[in-house]
């Protein structure tokens, strides 16, 4: 007899973690397997956007993540004869605990994920490899094999593919991963370097392409990042190979020293047709795959666990209906397809050797972009977008009263941090409502027949004039910190009918 689980995670990288997180404080029955024997001790991604520190904050992990990393609020443009200096972030931000980009290494937010989940009773069963998937009625047949050659099957109602670009999961269920492999490699080194200003990013860019070098910390002070030259095309990645970049790219004023990791890759840009087929669910690489520009995979991939997560809890539980794990989906493939065509973008300005986008990349985009960022309404929408906070679900089935309310934020909204502490407040497990205007417009007697039995998966909170959003006087916030259900009035009826929709038992 096997065992039969509700969820089977395949793949302990970030965003499996970030899913087990979820499930487990959601007390789903659930195993998290990877078939590497231990984590990944390199640091792939390194650094963790302004949203998704708010998003992990519910689980406890973010305050760790910040003491440990490095927070960087400025970037150097090298340019021949001048350097301009640019802010990353500061100021535009607002609305949120964490206006920077972290710069960490993947290994230690990995190590800060897997450390929660071991406090929360979780292991990670390492060395064990989802091999093959079977639909057999209401399970899926999960067919696990140990790096000591023992097989065992388990049965799962679900199985979650965070098992990278290479996923099984994705090709056992049939789904597609559409297109195309970026001709250049890629060099990169975490090392030290005498010679370049510290707490900040730095870039060179020059005709032949650019060079970065971005303040990683641990376990080395910087991770330095260029395209492999030209007349080098199979050349093994030493420091003296670096060092000639460097030289090119900078003149001979830096010095490179006690490499910790240096190695080359290629780049793609793929992107799986669903997110979904049936008990198959891909999140993260498994989902989609591109250019480290703007720092966005690790993060894309955190937040799609996140926003699976909790649908799953609530579904397992019989408290929702399954369509509502439809919405994952819906909600995330755009997130996914605008985060590929923002990365292509920024990746053919970076590298083509084109001559008109030379030309842009060297001599306009130096002199233009501190001017344009000086602009404060496209400042706002660029650091925004790449820091996540403005990703939304207003068009999602599960968003209501989508049409704009005042000023304040719509159905589909993030919840933002306003009035400081609010989403510190709203970070526990479950739904929160938000009640605004005089605290006796609420009494429980009023709330009670919308809410009905659902009280231990709702929190209410009843700020009374502490409001920012003039307006708006409910706001129904879902586990992953977006706003479900907004209107304004103290008529409680569309609320509840949203409840008896998407949480009716
Ligand atoms: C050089 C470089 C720099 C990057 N920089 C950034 C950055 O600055 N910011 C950013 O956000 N992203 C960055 N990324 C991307 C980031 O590293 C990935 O997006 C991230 O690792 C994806 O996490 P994941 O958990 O989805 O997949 P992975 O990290 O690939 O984890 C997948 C896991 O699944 C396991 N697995 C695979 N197959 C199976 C199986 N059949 N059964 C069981 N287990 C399996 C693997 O062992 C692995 O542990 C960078 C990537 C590279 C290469």
């Amino acid at each position: 007899m096997t065992a039969q689980l509700d969820v089977l995670v395949a793949g302990a990288g970030p965003t499996g973690l970030a899913l087990a997180a979820q499930l487990r404080a959601y007390g789903v029955d659930f195993r998290i397997v990877d078939r590497s024997l231990d984590r990944v001790r390199e640091s792939r991604a390194l650094a963790i956007q302004p949203r998704t520190l708010e998003a992990l904050a519910g689980f406890g992990v973010t305050d760790e993540l910040v003491k440990r990393g490095n927070p960087a609020v400025q970037l150097r443009m090298h340019l021949p004869g001048r350097v301009v200096q640019m802010p990353l972030f500061s100021g535009e931000l607002m609305d949120t605990p964490y206006p920077f980009l972290l710069f960490l290494s993947q290994a230690e937010t990995e190590s800060v994920l897997s450390e929660r989940l071991g406090v929360g009773g979780v292991t990670v069963e390492r060395g064990t490899e989802l091999v093959r998937l079977e639909a057999q009625g209401a399970y899926v047949s999960c067919r696990l094999r140990r790096q000591r050659g023992t097989e065992e099957t388990v049965s799962a109602r679900y199985v979650v593919g965070c098992d990278g670009a290479h996923s099984t999961v994705r090709s056992e269920a049939g789904i597609g991963f559409q297109g195309y492999a970026y001709p250049q490699t890629f060099l990169l080194a975490d090392l030290e370097v005498d010679g370049l200003e510290p707490g900040t990013a730095h870039t060179f860019m020059t005709a032949a392409g650019m060079l970065f070098f971005f303040p990683l910390g641990a376990p080395a002070t910087w991770r330095m990042l260029a395209m492999r030259p030209r007349g080098a095309p199979d050349a093994e990645v030493t420091l003296g190979l670096m060092q000639e970049i460097v030289d090119r790219y900078t003149g001979e004023g830096l010095r490179l020293r006690d490499p910790v990791w240096m190695t080359d890759f290629r780049l793609h840009n793929r992107g799986a047709a669903h997110y979904r087929a049936g008990p198959f669910f891909l999140a993260g690489d498994a989902a989609h795959i591109h250019s480290p520009a703007g720092a966005q995979g690790m993060n894309t991939g955190i937040q799609d666990a996140l926003n699976l997560g909790w649908k799953l809890a609530l579904v397992c539980r019989g408290t929702a209906p399954e369509e509502l794990l439809e919405t994952y989906e819906t909600e995330r493939v755009p997130v996914g397809r605008s985060v590929l065509r923002f990365t292509d973008r920024a990746f053919t300005i970076a590298t083509s050797r084109n001559p008109a986008i030379r030309l842009a990349r060297t001599q306009l985009a130096p002199r233009i972009a501190p001017l344009a960022l000086r602009a404060t309404g496209l400042r706002r929408r660029v650091f925004r977008m790449v820091s996540e906070l403005d990703i939304h679900y207003r068009s999602s089935s599960v968003s209501v009263g989508s049409r704009a309310l005042g000023s304040g934020p719509r159905a589909g909204d993030r919840l933002p941090d306003l009035p400081r502490g609010l989403q510190a407040r709203t970070a526990g497990v479950g739904y929160h409502l938000l009640l605004t205007g005089p605290p006796h417009l609420w009494p429980d007697q009023r709330l009670a027949p919308a809410i009905g039995g659902r009280g231990d998966l709702i929190s209410i909170h009843r700020l009374g004039a502490e409001s920012p959003w003039p307006g708006v006087t409910q706001g129904l916030v879902r586990p992953d910190g977006y706003l479900g259900y907004v209107a304004r009035g103290a008529q409680l009826e569309g609320l509840g009918a949203y409840l008896d929709r998407w949480l009716p038992s």
